[in-house]
C-alpha cells in the first residue's frame, strides 16, 4: 500500500517521499488508519517492522491538520537512547510541518533539565519522554498536560521487564481522560494485555508478532566450549573485511570487558556497552558505531532491543540469551529493512537446553557445527527428549549435580527445615 492512500496531510507525504519509505510496511498499513480514527489501538509486530511511523504519522497529521496549541501528545518509551531515536524519526517526518518535539531523558546537567522545563511547560507539541526523568518533572507544577490528546506507549514489554508498571500507572493518571491512547509492543504477552486492559478504551488489536527472525538472516550454530568461544571470534572476524558492522552479545558485563580487550589488542576498532559504561559513553559508542567509526560493539543486552541501527552485517551471540524472545530480537538487528545479515550464536554444553527452547520458539532446527579444527572439538549436540532424559543422558548439565535417572533418585542438597 502507498502512503498517499491514507490521506495523510501534503507535508508529510512529502517527508516520507524524502526518507524514501515506499510503501507502508504492514503494521503501518493496519495501524495508521485506525489511529487516524480516533480508536485506541495495542499494536504487536517485531522489531524493524516500522511501528515508529505507524504512530508516529498518524499523530503529525492530525496535529497539522488541527493545529493544536500545547503539550498535544506525550510518547512514553523504556530508554533513553529510544527516546533520542524517536525525536529524530519525528524530526525527519515533521520536517514540513510545523510540528515541534523534545525528547525528555536528561543530559544529567542543568541545560538539559531548563530546555525539558521548557518543552514541559507546553513548549513542543510532542514529548518523548523515559519514565523517570519524567516523574521527576511532574513532582513540578509547570508540567502542563492538560492539553494531552494522545498518549502512546512505545516498547510496553520491554518497560514493563525494567519495572516500569507503578510510574507508567502514575504517569497517566495526571492525563487528560479524554485522549486517545496507543500501546506498542514487540510482543503479545499477558502482562501486556493486562496493562492494555487497564489504560486503552475498547481498543483494536493488531497483532502482527510471528516470533520468526526476519527473513534474510542466514543463521549458524557453533558448539563451542567457553574456552574456544574467543578463539572462535577471532577465527571468524578473520575472514570478514567486507562486514563493516558487527555486534557481539555476552551474558555478562565481565564478559564484554574482556573480549574488548581482546579484540582492541588485535587492533580491530571495537567498543563495549553495557550498564557499568556511563550513559554519556553509552551514547557516543552508539553514535559512532552508525557513523560506521566504530566496527564492532560488544554488548550485554541493553542494546539487544529496540534501537534502531540500520544494516548491521554481523551478529554474534557469544553466549545464547536466556529468553527465545531475545534471540529474536538480537538477530532482528541485522537484515533490517530486508537486507541480508548473518547470525551466529555460540552454544556450550551448558546452554544446550536453552538454545533448544529456541529452536522450538522459532519452529527452526538449525545445523549445528563444529568448530575449525586448529581449536579442537567442540562437545557434541545433545537433543533433550524425554528418552535421554529418561537414561540420564543429559550432558547439558553433567556438571551440576542433578538427578541421575529415575525420579525420586535425586540427591537432596538440602534438608527441609522441620516445620515449627
Ligand atoms: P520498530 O519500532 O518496529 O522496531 P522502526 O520504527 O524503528 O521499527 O523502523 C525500523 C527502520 O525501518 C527505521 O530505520 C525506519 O526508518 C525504517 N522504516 C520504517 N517504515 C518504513 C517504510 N515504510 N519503508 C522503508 N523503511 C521504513
Ligand atoms: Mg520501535
Amino acid at each position: 500500500m502507498k502512503f498517499t492512500e491514507f490521506g495523510l496531510n501534503e507535508d508529510l507525504l512529502e517527508a516520507i517521499s524524502y526518507m524514501n519509505f515506499e510503501k507502508a510496511s504492514e503494521i503501518q498499513e493496519k495501524a495508521i488508519p485506525e489511529i487516524m480514527k480516533g480508536h485506541d489501538l495495542i499494536g504487536c509486530a517485531q522489531t524493524g517492522t516500522g511501528k515508529t511511523a505507524a504512530f508516529v504519522l498518524p499523530t503529525l497529521h492530525k496535529i497539522a491538520e488541527e493545529k493544536t496549541k500545547g503539550i498535544n501528545t506525550l510518547v512514553v518509551v523504556p530508554t533513553r537512547e529510544l527516546a533520542m531515536q524517536i525525536d529524530q524519526q519525528i524530526q525527519g517526518l515533521a520536517y514540513f510541518t510545523h510540528t515541534s518535539s523534545y525528547a525528555v531523558y536528561g543530559g544529567g546537567d542543568g541545560v538539559s533539565w531548563e530546555a525539558e522545563r521548557r518543552a514541559l511547560s507546553g513548549g513542543a507539541d510532542i514529548i518523548i519522554a523515559t519514565p523517570g526523568r519524567l516523574i521527576s518533572h511532574m513532582m513540578n507544577d509547570y508540567v502542563n498536560f492538560s492539553t494531552v490528546k494522545h498518549l502512546i506507549l512505545d516498547e510496553a514489554d520491554r518497560m514493563l521487564d525494567i519495572g516500569f508498571y507503578d510510574d507508567i500507572v502514575n504517569i497517566i493518571s495526571k492525563l487528560p481522560k479524554d485522549r486517545q491512547s496507543l500501546m506498542f509492543s514487540a510482543t503479545m504477552a499477558p502482562k501486556i494485555r493486562k496493562l492494555a486492559k487497564e489504560i486503552l478504551k475498547s481498543p483494536i488489536e493488531i497483532n502482527l508478532a510471528v516470533s520468526k527472525p526476519a527473513a534474510g538472516v542466514t543463521q549458524k550454530v557453533y558448539l563451542a566450549n567457553e574456552s574456544q568461544k574467543t578463539p572462535l571470534v577471532k577465527d571468524i572476524l578473520a575472514d570478514k573485511d567486507n562486514f563493516k558492522s558487527i555486534i557481539i552479545f555476552c551474558s555478562t558485563k565481565k564478559k564484554v570487558e574482556q573480549l574488548t580487550r581482546v579484540l582492541k589488542n588485535k587492533r580491530y576498532s571495537v567498543a563495549g556497552v553495557s550498564s557499568d559504561y556511563e550513559q554519556e559513553i553509552r551514547e557516543k559508542v552508539l553514535l559512532s558505531f552508525r557513523a560506521r567509526t566504530t566496527r564492532i560493539v560488544v554488548a550485554t543486552d541493553v542494546l539487544s532491543r529496540g534501537i534502531d541501527i540500520k544494516d548491521i552485517n554481523l551478529v554474534i551471540n557469544y553466549d545464547v540469551p536466556n529468553d527465545p524472545e531475545d534471540y529474536v530480537h538480537r538477530i532482528g538487528r541485522t537484515a533490517r529493512a530486508e537486507t541480508k545479515g548473518l547470525a551466529i550464536t555460540f552454544v556450550n554444553e551448558d546452554d544446550m537446553r536453552k538454545f533448544q527452547r529456541i529452536e522450538e520458539f522459532i519452529e527452526i532446527q538449525m545445523e549445528k557445527l563444529q568448530p575449525p579444527e586448529h581449536l579442537g572439538p567442540g562437545p557434541q549436540w545433545m537433543q533433550a527428549s524425554p528418552k535421554n532424559i529418561r537414561n540420564g543422558k543429559r550432558p547439558w548439565s553433567k556438571n551440576k549435580p542433578g538427578f541421575k535417572g529415575k525420579k525420586g533418585n535425586a540427591p537432596r542438597h538440602q534438608k527441609p527445615s522441620p516445620k515449627k
